[in-house]
């Protein structure tokens, strides 16, 4: 069976201990590949790398050290279906959506990175008859990348590309549940002669993660995933004041007013609702929808849901493709038995789907609607990350404020009006980091990223990211 090795200092080695985890492919249900664990002989030999390159890779010109980021782009590029097919067997995502999705933004992520660092200016403060301040912004030096298992590739190079643009030398990890494009990557750097240390891939799980978090010569870490690692990441952080980005859970709202263009709002509703079998961290999962509408439009919804097809992340015109793993699939089973204790009705879903062939033994579970839950149930709370979302009536713009801004996640949000002064008075007021009206997931790789509350600390994207992965140092000169 194939083994995914850590890449540390350019090199693919054994692990001092062996120790091993499987990797499932989750619409078969079968193992198809292990995992080597990084333990801490791994995480100091990567850690000792990094340092070691950081004076050459920190002092190389914008443009030799945008250059590799450019050779990195086309080194995925050149393997773009080895990618697409690779992303879509290790997280069960249909295929179509990792090549329309997860490997363009993974390449774009390279090559806006690449640019952005070129263009990343620093402030100067003149002081009338005293002087002038400028800013010098230098890389922290070796840092940490931690990323989740929902866009696998995508969000591991969201954090790999400023950081390295920025100076700095990095020790990644992806998810233990999807490491395999990670590997690829890896095997890209090695094939372009990235510098010895830049870049230091390694695997495991939370133990793995816990040692990146701790060790006292990584001075800053970005990560994505959930609100309780986020939490005792924060909590080891504090201790050796080291800087953090934390992009962690949501429950988002999707609220609908009797004025909304009911057609397209119910179109991009299947999508934000279900995209990536509902495992992405900004998928309305909460429905508010205004009293006049809501009839109709729940039998449009559920119309359209009921026939998205669920299978075989290979098929062409599968929308719904697997569970990331047997331990996720309970998690949301277990919230849609939940959901229905607590009064709650299934529209259309509700149980596992086994679709024939292939995928008969994978993890699949037809996509969910369930509505007649209070706004303040477990269900309607918690996040469930996957295909389930709940809907809700509701009167007014004060009565959605309130219901939207009661969970304590606070991410993103969709607006459906066509009332403008309506759409700046809610974008407002809702408590979260990101709002889009009458669409959603529209992503500028220039604007801020992150959420507010339990949805984490700190923001990515653009210059955001660029300022997180340098330090500031002001300069005075006087007259
Ligand atoms: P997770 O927190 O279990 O794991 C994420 C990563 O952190 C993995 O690489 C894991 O090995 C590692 N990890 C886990 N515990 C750790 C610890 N204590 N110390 C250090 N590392 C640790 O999350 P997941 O289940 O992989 O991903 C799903 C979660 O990610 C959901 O909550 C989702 O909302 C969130 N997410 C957030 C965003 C965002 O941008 N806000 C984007 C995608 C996913």
């Amino acid at each position: 069976m194939e083994k995914i090795l850590n890449y540390i200092n350019n090199e693919f080695a054994e692990t001092v201990h062996g120790k091993l985890l499987d990797i499932v492919e989750p619409a078969v249900n079968k193992t198809y590949a292990q995992l080597q664990v990084a333990e801490k002989e791994e995480i100091d030999k990567a850690v000792f790398a990094a340092q070691t390159a950081f004076p050459l890779w920190s002092s190389l010109s914008l443009e030799e050290r945008c250059n590799w980021l450019w050779k990195i782009t086309e080194g995925i590029e050149a393997e773009f279906e080895t990618f697409a097919a690779a992303e879509s067997k290790d997280s069960g995502k249909p295929l179509s959506l990792a090549r329309r999705i997860d490997i363009p933004r993974s390449v774009s992520n390279f090559k806006f990175f690449a640019g952005a660092a070129q263009h990343f200016a620093s402030e100067s403060h003149y002081m009338p008859d005293a002087g002038i301040n400028y800013t010098l912004r230098k890389p922290i030096g070796v840092v940490g990348c931690i990323s989740p298992w929902n866009l696998p590739l995508y969000l591991f190079t969201w954090k790999i590309a400023p950081a390295l643009a920025a100076g700095n030398c990095v020790i990644a990890k992806p998810s233990e549940v999807t490491p395999y494009t990670a590997f690829l990557l890896a095997k890209v750097c090695q094939k372009i002669g990235l510098p010895k240390g830049v870049l230091n891939i390694v695997h495991g799980g939370i133990e793995t993660g816990r040692l990146i978090v701790a060790h006292p010569k990584i001075k800053a870490i970005s990560f994505t995933g959930s609100t309780r690692a986020g939490r005792e990441i924060a909590q080891t952080a504090a201790s050796s004041f080291k800087k953090v980005s934390l992009e962690l859970g949501g429950k988002n709202p999707n609220i609908i007013f009797d004025d909304a263009d009911l057609e397209e709002t119910v179109k991009t509703s299947v999508l934000s609702s279900f995209n990536n079998q509902g495992q992405i961290c900004l998928c309305g999962s909460r429905i508010f929808v205004q009293e006049k509408s809501y009839e109709k439009f729940i039998n449009q919804f559920v119309g359209l849901v009921s026939a998205l097809k669920v299978g075989d992340p290979n098929s062409d015109d599968t929308r719904i493709g697997a569970i990331v793993s047997k331990e996720h699939l309970e998690k949301v089973l277990s919230y849609i038995k939940l959901a229905e204790e607590e009064g709650g009705k299934i529209l259309t879903g509700g149980k596992q789907a086994q679709p024939e062939g292939r995928c008969k033994e994978g993890y699949f579970i037809a996509p969910t609607i369930i509505e007649g839950l209070s706004y303040n149930c477990r269900t309607n709370q918690e996040e469930i990350f996957g295909p389930v979302v709940t809907i809700m009536p509701f009167k007014d713009e004060e009565d959605v404020l309130m219901m939207a801004n009661s969970v304590e996640y606070g991410l993103s949000a969709t607006v459906w009006t066509n009332d403008l002064k309506r759409a700046h008075r809610i974008a407002e007021k809702l408590e979260c980091g990101i709002v889009w009206i009458n669409s959603w997931m529209m992503r500028d790789l220039r604007t801020p990223f992150g959420g507010v509350k339990s949805s984490g600390v700190g923001r990515e994207g653009g210059w955001e990211a660029m300022r997180f992965f340098t330090e500031a140092k002001n300069v005075f000169i006087k007259y």
